[in-house]
This record gives C-alpha cells, structure tokens and sequence, in this order.
C-alpha cells in the first residue's frame, strides 16, 4: 500500500533528511524535523497525490518490463 511506503523529507531548515510514511503523516498532524525540531508544512493532500502517482509509474515499469520478458 502506498501509505506505507518510506518517504525522505528533507528539512528546509538544517537539511535532515527525516523518513516516515504517509501513514504516519496522517496519524499526526504536524511534522517536526527530528534533528532541528523545525515544524515542516506538509500538504497531505498533495503528498498523496505525489506517492500515489509514483508507486503508480513503478507499477506501470513493472508491468512493462514483465510484458517486455514475455515478448
Ligand atoms: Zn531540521
């Protein structure tokens, strides 16, 4: 599930790259840096367009590179 796919937001702030999923995202609102303890503004909405779309295009490749074995 694409919720559960690991993200790397990277800190405006001091340049961390934090990891989470979507479905922590969601579980709390907010989302502090784990290094600086800098707020992130994260538009949910948006992200799940981002990582849904993403593991689309990888499902896509897959498909196309099974259908290109099989040919
Ligand atoms: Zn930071």
């Amino acid at each position: 599930m694409f919720e559960d796919v690991e993200l790397d937001i990277t800190c405006p702030g001091c340049g961390h790259k934090n990891v989470t999923t979507l479905r922590k995202l969601k579980a709390r609102p907010g989302f502090a840096c784990s290094k600086c303890d800098e707020m992130l503004e994260i538009d949910i909405e948006e992200l799940t367009g981002v990582v849904k779309k993403a593991v689309e295009d990888a499902r896509a490749q897959q498909a196309k590179r099974l259908k290109f074995r099989k040919n």
